[in-house]
């Protein structure tokens, strides 16, 4: 059930909107602008119904508060104007409300403007989730890697904690679709994918497709040497996953692995080390394939085998 946040001072009016709408939707009421935000700030609503004339802050207030905020600034409003009162409705749109309700309230009115914004709400939070996933392994895709990027290189930063940047490419892929087709090779992928990913379940952690056969993945914390002794265990799932080559290729599809542990600050930069990472990643296929290559921040190296 999609939540609605009520905010208003009149708790006769509260109760009346929560009435209209509480066989579709699961409703929370504040009776400040401060409890408002209070709420919105530690639970996740779909819509707020937001009363304008409220003693202490008012509705526009708190609107131009919750436009401030990159968590609250996408959360449909809905404000509550009286009836005569076109200046508001007007100085509200402007601040971003998506629509207004007049009192007094008409029940009919009320659940379809809140039915529509609902419905448009889900359909772009949607749309969104779409533009940030690689559609064939349902992980994040190259652009979302480009996001990311910044946002956990920051974050290491900042907390200064070593960030470890992972490679990953599938070994002779192009022997694997020239003899067994493109389909089977998306299988490949697709498998490949959910391999890394499930060993890489911590909140801190990000996987992404970052091209073809290539994937990218991001590990906050840990020093290299673990992160190394993690990212071997990683190669050998997806050797055991036993995937079947071409005979005249490799027994099984199997995935070499470049990375570099780097603790991020002002003087370098992502995609510095992302090169770095990718130089690794050359030498696990120099090397032989199928193997983990890895570096530190003052460039001592470590390959398995
Ligand atoms: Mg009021």
């Amino acid at each position: 059930m999609e939540k609605i946040l009520i905010i208003d001072d009149s708790f006769v009016q509260a109760a009346q909107l929560k009435t209209i709408l509480e066989s579709d939707y699961d409703i929370t009421i504040a009776q400040t602008a401060e409890d408002g935000l209070g709420y919105v700030n530690r639970q996740t609503f779909s819509l707020i119904l937001l009363d304008v004339v409220m003693p202490g802050m008012d509705g526009f207030t708190l609107l131009k508060k919750l436009q401030e905020e990159i968590v609250t600034r996408s959360i449909p409003v809905i404000l509550i104007t009286s009836l005569s009162d076109v200046e508001s409705e007007e100085r509200g749109l402007i601040l971003g409300a998506v629509d207004y309700i007049t009192k007094p309230l008409n029940p009919l009115i009320v659940r379809a403007r809140v039915n529509t914004h609902i419905k448009l709400y889900s359909y772009r939070r949607q749309v969104e989730e779409q533009s940030k996933t690689d559609q064939l392994t349902g992980i994040a895709n190259r652009r979302e890697h480009d996001h990311y990027s910044i946002v956990k290189w920051k974050e290491a930063a900042r907390l200064q904690v070593p960030l470890s940047i992972c490679m990953f490419d599938i070994d002779n892929f192009k022997a694997y679709n020239d003899t067994f087709g493109h389909p089977a090779g998306d299988k490949v992928i697709a498998g490949v994918a959910r391999t890394i990913s499930s060993f890489m379940q911590r909140s801190t952690d990000f996987v992404a497709r970052y091209g073809g056969e290539e994937f990218v993945a991001f590990v906050l914390g840990g020093t290299a040497k673990e992160v190394f002794e993690h990212l071997k265990i990683i190669r050998r799932a997806v050797e055991n996953l036993h995937m079947r080559h071409d005979p005249a290729v490799a027994n099984w599809v199997t995935v070499s692995v470049g990375g570099v542990t780097v603790f991020p600050d002002r003087t370098n930069s992502y995609d510095a080390y992302l090169k770095i990472a990718d130089t690794m990643l050359y030498d696990a296929k120099r090397f032989g394939k199928n193997r983990v290559v890895w570096a530190n921040e003052k460039m001592e190296q470590w390959s398995e085998k």
